[in-house]
C-alpha cells in the first residue's frame, strides 16, 4: 500500500486526530441499535492509545443534520458506548471547533476526546479549509478509518489532510488491500457475482470490472433486463425498460472481450410479491404475469460449477429478494459456497453484507466492506478522495 497507514507513524506523546464513522443507527429514544461501527474501529484506537499517545481525539458525522446542531444527531450516546468498549474514560466535547473546544481538548484530563457531530457545521461536507484547519489545530498527526465516507471530499476526510501528517487506520487499510486488491491485482481466475435490484446501480462496476474479471455472475432483479436484452420472455419481473439497449450493449462488449457473462437458467417465481406468496420454479422463459423472486435450483448449480475455480470473487448484490426467507435460498447457497472455496471472497453493499449476516456466514468470508457507497465507487474504479489525500509512503 501506497499510503502512510498508522503502523508507519510515531505516536508516542502525539495527540492523534481520527476520523471515525459512528454514524451509528439508533431508536427514538437514541439507544444506539447496532454498534457495530463504533467496535469496528476500536482496534485502531486501541493500537494508539496503547502506542503511546498523549491524546487522541476523535471526531465523526451522524445522520443528516445538514449544517445545523439537531439534538437527535449528537454524537454524546456513541461517547457512553465508545467508553465501553474501550474500557477507558471518554470526555464528550459539545462542538468541534471553536477556542473553547482546543483549550477543554488540551485540558481534559481524560486521554480520549470525542467531539461533536462534524456535520452541525455546514462547512464540513462544503471541505471548508478554515474549518478543517481548526480541526487540524487539535491534532499532531491524522489517522482516517472511516472508510464508509472516504468517497466524499469533506474537510474532515480531505480538508484536514493539507496540514497534517495523514495516514490510514486500520479499518480503511483493510478496505483498501482487498478492494483495492481485487480491482488492481486480483488473483485469477476473477469472479463478479452481481444482483441486486436495478442495473442502473451496477452499470460503473460492470464496466470497470468486465475487462478484469474472467466472467460476471448476474441474479438479483437486474438479470431481467439482460434476458429481456437476450429475447427471453421474464413475465411481470423487474425490467428497466431504457436499460435495455445498454444491456445489450454490455452482452456485445463481453463477447468482444471473450469474457463470460452468466445468466439465470431457471427462476422462483410468484403472481405477488408477498412473503408468504405461493411459488414454482420456472425455466428459462418465464410466463406471463409471474414474477422472478429468486434463481432456481439449475441456477444454483451453474453459478456454483462457474464459481468453483475462483481464486477472487467479488460479490455485491443479492441474487434473490433475501429480505423473504422464502426467496433467500438462492442467495444462501451462493453465499455458503462461496464461503467454503479456497478464494478471496470480498462482499461489497450494504445489503449485501447484510444478508451474508442474515445467514451468519460473516467469519466465513475474506472481507466484507463497511460502507456501502464508498464500496461501489471503489468496484467502480473510482479514486476515493479520502484515501487519495492521505499522505504517500
Ligand atoms: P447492495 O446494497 O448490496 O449493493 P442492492 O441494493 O443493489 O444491493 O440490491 C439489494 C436489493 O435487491 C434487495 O433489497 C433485494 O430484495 C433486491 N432484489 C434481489 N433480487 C430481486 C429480484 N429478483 N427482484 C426484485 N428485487 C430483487
Ligand atoms: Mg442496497
Amino acid at each position: 500500500m501506497a499510503k502512510l497507514t498508522i503502523k508507519d507513524i510515531d505516536l508516542k506523546n502525539k495527540t492523534v486526530l481520527v476520523r471515525a464513522d459512528f454514524n451509528v443507527p439508533q431508536d427514538k429514544d437514541l439507544n444506539i441499535t447496532d454498534d457495530t461501527r463504533i467496535r469496528a474501529t476500536v482496534p485502531t484506537l486501541k493500537y494508539i492509545l496503547d502506542s503511546g499517545a498523549k491524546k487522541l481525539i476523535v471526531m465523526s458525522h451522524l445522520g443528516r443534520p445538514d449544517g445545523k446542531r439537531v439534538d437527535k444527531y449528537s454524537l454524546k450516546p456513541v461517547a457512553l458506548r465508545l467508553q465501553e468498549l474501550l474500557g477507558v474514560p471518554v470526555k464528550f466535547l459539545n462542538d468541534c471547533v471553536g477556542d473553547n473546544i482546543k483549550q477543554e481538548a488540551d485540558a481534559a484530563k481524560e486521554r480520549v476526546v470525542l467531539l461533536e457531530n462534524l456535520r452541525f457545521h455546514a462547512e464540513e461536507e462544503l471541505n471548508d479549509a478554515g474549518f478543517a484547519k481548526q480541526l487540524a489545530s487539535l491534532a499532531d498527526v491524522y489517522v482516517n478509518d472511516a472508510f464508509g465516507t472516504a468517497h466524499r471530499a469533506h474537510a474532515s476526510t480531505e480538508g484536514v489532510t493539507h496540514f497534517l501528517k495523514s495516514s490510514a487506520g486500520f479499518l480503511l487499510e483493510k478496505e483498501i488491500k482487498y478492494l483495492g486488491g481485487a480491482v488492481t491485482n486480483p488473483e485469477k481466475p476473477f469472479m463478479v457475482i452481481l444482483g441486486g435490484s436495478k442495473v442502473s446501480d451496477k452499470i460503473g462496476v460492470i464496466e470497470n470490472l468486465l475487462p478484469k474479471c474472467d466472467a460476471i455472475i448476474v441474479g438479483g432483479g437486474m438479470a431481467y433486463t439482460f434476458l429481456k436484452a437476450q429475447g427471453k420472455s421474464i413475465g411481470n419481473s423487474k425490467l428497466e425498460k431504457d436499460k435495455l439497449d445498454l444491456a445489450k450493449s454490455i452482452l456485445g462488449k463481453a463477447k468482444a472481450l471473450k469474457k463470460e457473462i452468466i445468466l439465470p437458467v431457471d427462476h422462483v417465481v410468484v403472481d405477488t410479491i408477498d412473503a408468504n406468496a405461493k411459488s414454482e420454479i420456472a425455466g428459462e422463459n418465464i410466463p406471463d404475469g409471474k414474477i422472478a423472486v429468486d434463481i432456481g435450483p439449475k441456477t444454483i448449480e451453474l453459478f456454483e460449477d462457474k464459481l468453483k475455480s475462483a481464486k477472487t470473487i467479488v460479490w455485491n448484490g443479492p441474487v434473490g429478494i433475501f429480505e423473504m426467507d422464502a426467496f433467500s435460498k438462492g442467495s444462501l447457497a451462493i453465499a455458503k459456497f462461496i464461503s467454503g472455496l479456497k478464494a478471496t471472497t470480498i462482499i461489497g453493499g450494504g445489503d449485501t453484507a447484510a444478508a451474508v449476516a442474515k445467514f451468519k456466514l460473516e467469519d466465513k468470508m475474506t472481507h466484507i466492506a463497511t460502507g456501502g457507497g464508498a464500496s461501489l465507487e471503489y468496484l467502480e474504479g473510482k479514486v476515493l478522495p479520502g484515501v487519495a489525500a492521505l499522505t504517500e509512503k
